[in-house]
């Protein structure tokens, strides 16, 4: 439940009203806002009656939140913005986050990023040191050297860095040298892992399971969100369906459904759902127009030489030219500089 407090109200009547939640064994949040407290009541079947409240005569409105994720819900807060740095993912421009699908050490990433440094577009650099491989054959990544060549890329050219954790254990370490800690497709209902990055202090960067549900992606979030990291941004990266020409199917409706359901910024991953290079950029047209916060997309200076995804991975050339377009679909429909 959600209560809203008076425009006035005082910290010593706030404090009661956590008192009388905590004492009926649910769990009270306040979130202040520009104008208004609010107090969302966290908890199994967290109902309490107003007579409770009514003494402290603090609490303007009570209304409850049928959905089962409560801290993502769209009912308890408007609208999230990410901060990473400078860059705001969630506000009116489109954040561009690229770079390859695994670090390298032979110079390609140094050389990809320095040219995504120079096409512009927001600047978030991507790029895998602990891969989730289907084959236990294949390149697995190269573990923390692979962090420090993102580190390095990160001083050198000043773009925030996003890379995933696959295991909870590597959540301290990706947090010291990233901006961001991924959590892929695979591991969206790695719960362990879910918790800790809800302890990291750094964002996270949730990848929708290619066989889940919204709500289930939503849950995700919230067992993020419920260790206290709220800083949360949503990847729609595909799911499995029929379809035999591409590798998954990028399902845009979920852009226009997480956004009436939840706070939290959604991001498109137009790579893996193509799985070929030559339909990456009409996926992130689409992602755009749909209300997509932003991108993440494969980039490498010769995408037939990288060690994962080369297929869908696409050139520093491409990539200028689909910012360029993303930009005029953005600036179309009201967002952007
Ligand atoms: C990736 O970003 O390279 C990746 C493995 O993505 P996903 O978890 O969406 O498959
Ligand atoms: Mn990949």
């Amino acid at each position: 439940m959600i209560l809203t407090l008076i425009n006035d109200v005082t910290d010593k009547q706030i404090e009661k009203i956590e008192e009388i939640a905590r004492d009926s064994g649910f769990i009270p949040e306040v979130s202040r806002g520009e104008s208004r407290t609010i107090v969302l009541i966290k908890g199994e079947n967290a109902i309490l009656s107003r007579g409770k409240f009514d003494p402290l005569k603090a609490v303007e409105r009570i209304s409850s939140i049928s959905v089962p994720f409560k801290l993502v819900s769209k009912n308890w807060i408007e609208k999230t913005i990410v901060k990473v740095g400078d860059i705001e993912v969630g506000g009116k421009e489109i954040v561009y986050m690229a770079g390859p699908c695994s670090v390298e050490n032979n110079g390609s990433t140094e050389e990809t990023a320095s040219l995504i440094k120079s096409i512009g577009g927001t600047g978030i650099f991507r790029g895998g040191a602990f891969k989730p491989r289907t084959s236990p054959y294949s390149f697995q990544g190269m573990g923390e050297e692979g962090l420090k060549i993102l580190k390095d890329i990160s001083v050198k050219t000043g773009m925030k860095i996003v890379t995933e954790a696959m295991d909870p254990r590597q959540v301290e370490l990706v947090e010291k040298y990233a901006d961001i800690i991924q959590i892929g497709a695979r591991s969206m209902q790695n719960f362990e892992l879910l918790k800790e990055c809800g302890k990291a202090k750094i964002p996270v960067l949730l990848k929708r399971g290619f066989t889940n549900t919204i709500k289930e992606f939503l849950m995700s979030a919230e067992y993020i969100a419920s260790e206290g990291n709220k800083n949360i941004i949503l990847c729609e990266r595909g799911i499995r369906t029929f379809s035999d020409y591409v590798r998954f199917t990028l399902d845009i409706s979920a852009v226009p459904v997480l956004k009436t359901l939840t706070h939290l910024p959604v991001i498109v991953d137009p790579s893996h759902p193509a799985g070929r290079r030559d339909y990456v950029e009409s996926l992130s047209l689409a992602a755009i127009a749909a209300g997509a916060d932003g991108l993440i997309v494969e980039v490498h200076v010769d995408p037939e030489k990288a060690s994962s995804d080369g297929a869908e991975t696409i050139t520093t050339e491409a990539y200028a030219k689909l910012i360029k377009k993303a930009d005029a679909v953005a600036l179309a429909i009201g967002r952007g500089a």
